[in-house]
């Protein structure tokens, strides 16, 4: 068996062990709820350092842990006494604009491909917020304001350079291990560590955004048009309904600074009038109380809710897909949106029609294809003195949210005690990946995920 300082002798990249200046830092992922004491952090230069702390897990039996952003809610990016893998020097964007085409290191963000993909008018869809990984959102399917216009992060991966659990290295494709391949579309991190992901990129010039709030008595008509408005929406039109409290940002008249209103955050990838138009139609059922309409560069879409949800606080999510928006539903939301108890928390209502529905349901291992909505009740607060009332608003948005929805939500979105959901959180195809499990990674070396039990 090989000691720590055995493996840091064969490794590129440093080691950061208990007593090391930077051990408190590094051992903390985004949710500061997680409050985990690894045994060690090696912050992997590239897939042979990779290679060697999974070898070095799976000889010691030590949790591995495998952290690409950190954003996971659960706190999959570290562990009690675990090995971490940490990804984050892995971020290296290569763009290919003639071919349409990035590689994208395995611990890269959002913000790094968004800026690197821009100065080409390119883009595929990735996360509402820059500091989120790219390893993470893609793996569990990937959704964002492109979408509806270019279907989900998963359905943009051309391919993915792959450490197996027995420390080879392939290359997943739909020519080359398309087993893997499909489950890594959906399947999350049980398959092996992804240092290489190949997207396929889209043209995305400067989009035209709107942040529209309207008063909570306006919130039930405004849901109704948005439910039916997206059904048939063009593809440019990306967005979502949401409940926040209104934050201090200057297009929101200060005395409103604190309430809670139901927004539409939009995003026009198309001809700047045609969505202005678009933008318009909501604004026949109501008049908002504040609005922001903009053009902006995608890259600086992408940062909006950065500063409203940074590292350290604490986090409880919860969510459910949906396929009709039935008005038991549209009650539950008016009951529990306005209630929303802190300004970081909300409740988004995520369409994932459009492209999204032109992908075969059985051709990745997303397996809701056929959901109009990820629906997701992300509680998010500073201090750990409030977290039974603010996990108790999430609960119980979420138990009054579930008898109206499908079984299952958006692994991504699901909390450390949603494992006990994780078939119908996978959904249709949770046989298949179990079998893909049982051939890459039988003995379960990685398990801190949302996991498939081979
Ligand atoms: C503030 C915030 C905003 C979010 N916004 C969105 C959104 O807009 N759309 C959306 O779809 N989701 C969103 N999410 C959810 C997000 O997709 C998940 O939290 C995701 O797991 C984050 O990936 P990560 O790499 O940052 O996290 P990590 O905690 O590093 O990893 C999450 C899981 O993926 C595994 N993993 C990560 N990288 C790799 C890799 N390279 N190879 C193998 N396994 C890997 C880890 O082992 C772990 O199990 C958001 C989350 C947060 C906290």
């Amino acid at each position: 068996m090989t000691t720590l300082t055995a493996l840091s002798d064969r490794l590129v990249g440093p080691i950061v062990l208990p007593g090391d200046a930077d051990f408190e830092d590094a051992r903390r992922v985004h949710n500061f709820m997680i409050d985990k004491h690894p045994a060690a952090i090696v912050r992997c230069a590239g897939a042979s350092d990779v290679q060697a702390v999974v070898a070095h897990a799976r000889d010691s039996g030590l949790d591995l842990a495998v952290r690409g952003g950190g954003h996971s809610v659960p706190g999959f990016g570290t562990g009690d006494g675990a090995i971490v893998a940490d990804l984050s020097a892995i971020s290296r964007v290569l763009v290919d604009p003639e071919h349409k085409r990035a590689r994208v290191g395995g611990g890269a963000t959002w913000a790094m491909v968004n800026d690197a993909t821009a100065v080409h008018s390119l883009a595929t869809t990735g996360g509402l917020v820059s500091t989120t990984g790219v390893g993470g959102l893609t793996l569990g399917g990937g959704i964002g304001y492109l979408a509806r216009a270019h279907g989900l992060s998963c359905d943009n991966l051309v391919s993915a350079e792959v450490v197996l659990a027995d420390g080879q290295i392939v290359t997943a494709s739909e020519t080359e291990h398309p087993d893997l391949f499909w489950a890594l579309r959906g399947g999350g991190g049980n398959f092996g560590v992804v240092t290489d992901f190949e997207f396929r990129l889209h043209p995305v010039g400067d989009v035209y955004v709107g942040a529209s709030m309207f008063e909570c008595e306006d919130a039930a008509a405004v849901l109704r048009y948005f439910d039916g408005f997206i059904a048939e929406a063009p593809r440019e039109f990306g967005g979502f309904p949401a409940w926040h409290k209104a934050a201090p940002l200057p297009f929101i008249p200060e005395s409103r600074v604190g309430q809670p209103f139901l927004f539409v955050f939009s995003c026009w990838t198309g001809d700047h009038a045609v969505g202005a138009d678009a933008l318009q139609s909501f604004r026949d059922v109501a008049k908002p109380a504040a609005e922001l309409v903009t053009p902006m560069p995608y890259p600086m879409l992408n940062t909006l809710f950065d500063d409203l949800v940074p590292r350290g606080l604490q986090n409880y999510w919860k969510a459910v897909y949906v396929k009709d928006l039935s008005d038991e539903a549209v009650a539950v939301h008016l009951e529990y949106g306005p209630r929303v108890p802190a300004v970081n928390s909300g409740m988004h209502l995520y369409p994932i029609n459009g492209a999204c529905h032109d992908v075969a349901p059985d051709a990745t291992a997303f397996g809701h294809r056929d959901a109009k909505y990820a629906c997701v009740i992300p509680g998010m607060w500073p201090d750990p003195a409030d977290n039974d009332a603010n996990i108790q608003w999430v609960r119980d948005y979420y138990a009054a949210l579930a008898p109206h929805s499908d079984p299952g939500g958006y692994t991504n979105f699901a909390s450390a005690d949603d494992q006990v959901r994780v078939r119908d959180n996978f959904g249709a195809g949770y046989d298949r990946l179990a079998q893909v499990k049982r051939a890459y990674d039988p003995a379960n070396l990685f398990h801190l995920n949302q996991n498939i039990t081979p």
